[in-house]
């Protein structure tokens, strides 16, 4: 609980100030989600720790909130503390590729910078919302690329000593749209540092919308506005007079499954969808030691299934990542879905929730309820949230 000589404690730090007007509607792409009981933006990385710390010893709830594009927040009046990291120092090393942002950096002007002077690594992460402090919460990545491949190190507020110091980047336990700081508290990332290549040149492509040829770079630039062109088509840069667009992204992660799940959900979508659909369903392999690596298996839910998703998970059989835009899809959700109404499935992409100017907290959550609950109907799989969730549950 936040007492009210803790409010006036933090308003007068050095380059912190506090507001209670600020909503989580005005703070996340989704446009929903009611008031925390204070916000606090800090306009140094030592603000910031001073502020972090004071409510750390007072154990009062605090939430870190960048571009609140990975976040749902339930509706009315929220006993948490939102800080704000309002610090954006971009530092780029051309000669040797080292990047520093600090965490209040919009990630895209990140991306923008280092490529206008050739840097090369995370042009396939261009478009992506958000702040750059948050880049290794969930290890973002898109089109074959996440961040992982190019962080060195983290500036990290570390919530147990109340200190910040530089942290390698594995020590993160970084994995597909997971890092040891979603979810646990760990700590608060005030700054990050990027290794990229120099020669002009892309990461090896391995997207097949961006190359036929997989390992193929390509200049920096072109990969970044060809990259862009794909977001936009399918609503996935924010633009406030497009709905499809007021998201949090993609609201599902791609299920990771045992290969017998695989075999009996194509065999379905074969019975309802015949041959030809079923042969183009998306089956990725993982690599034999990828369980960990490849974070949280999807939950088998088959009605035949009696084995607990733990026991399942330990065994020895093959993973493979499916899409969960394809199964939506196949499940009957079409974009757009239900047609009409405040929250829809993105008209450009099935995979994206949206708010169509009015929708609440509780509107989102009954789609994503829907959703989940037909692709389990359908394929025996539960799709797992890929937004931070606040005071809702699925
Ligand atoms: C249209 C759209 C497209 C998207 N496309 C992609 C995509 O292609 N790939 C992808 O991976 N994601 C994508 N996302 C999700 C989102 O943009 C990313 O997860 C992004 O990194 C979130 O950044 P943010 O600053 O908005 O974080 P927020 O939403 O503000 O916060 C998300 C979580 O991170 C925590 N957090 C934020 N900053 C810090 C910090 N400095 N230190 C510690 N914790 C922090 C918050 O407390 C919260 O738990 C998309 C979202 C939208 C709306």
């Amino acid at each position: 609980m936040l007492d009210k000589f803790l409010t006036q404690r933090l308003a007068a730090l050095d380059g912190v100030s506090v507001d209670t007007s600020t909503t989580f509607a005005q703070l996340t792409t989704l446009r929903v989600g009611g008031a925390p009981t204070l916000a606090v933006s800090c306009e140094s990385a030592e603000s910031a720790v001073a502020a972090l710390r004071l409510l750390d010893q007072a154990s009062v709830r605090y939430l870190v909130v960048g571009g609140g594009s990975n976040l749902l927040v339930a509706d009315g009046p929220q006993d948490i503390v939102v800080v704000r990291l309002a610090f954006d120092a971009l530092d780029v090393h051309v000669a040797s590729g080292l990047v520093r942002a600090e965490a209040g950096v919009v990630w895209d002007d990140v991306v923008d910078t280092a490529v206008a002077v050739g840097l090369g690594g995370i042009e396939c992460l261009s478009g992506i919302p958000g702040h750059a402090g948050a880049v290794p919460v969930q290890n973002v990545g898109a089109y074959g690329a996440e961040i992982a491949d190019v962080l060195t190190q983290v500036y990290l507020y570390d919530t147990s000593t109340g200190e910040a110091s530089w942290v390698p980047a594995s020590a993160l336990d970084l994995a597909y749209r997971y890092s040891n700081l979603k979810f646990t508290g760990r700590g608060v990332v005030l700054a990050i540092e990027l290794h990229l290549s120099t020669d002009g040149l892309s990461a090896p492509l391995r997207f097949g919308q961006l190359t036929q040829t997989p390992g193929e770079r390509r200049p920096v630039a072109d990969v970044r506005a060809q990259v862009l062109a794909l977001r936009a088509s399918k609503g996935m840069v924010l633009d406030a007079a497009d709905h499809d667009t007021w998201s949090a992204g993609s609201f599902f992660t791609n299920p990771i499954v045992p290969a017998s799940l695989a075999e009996t959900i194509q065999a379905r979508v074969r019975d309802t969808h015949g041959e030809d659909d079923a042969a183009r369903m998306p089956r990725h392999p993982l690599p034999a030691a990828s369980t960990d690596a490849e974070g949280a298996l999807a939950t088998p839910s088959a009605p035949e299934s009696t084995e607990p998703a733990a026991t399942r998970a330990n065994t020895a059989e093959p993973l493979e990542k499916l899409s969960a835009a394809w199964l939506i899809e196949r499940a009957g959700f079409a974009k757009g879905y239900p047609g009409s109404g405040p929250a829809t499935l993105s008209t450009k992409h099935t995979l994206a929730l949206t708010n169509r100017g009015s929708a609440t907290a509780a509107d989102i959550v009954a789609l994503a309820r829907e959703i989940r609950s037909g692709v389990q109907d359908a394929f025996g799989v539960t799709l797992e949230p890929e937004p931070i969730w606040l005071g809702v549950s699925i």
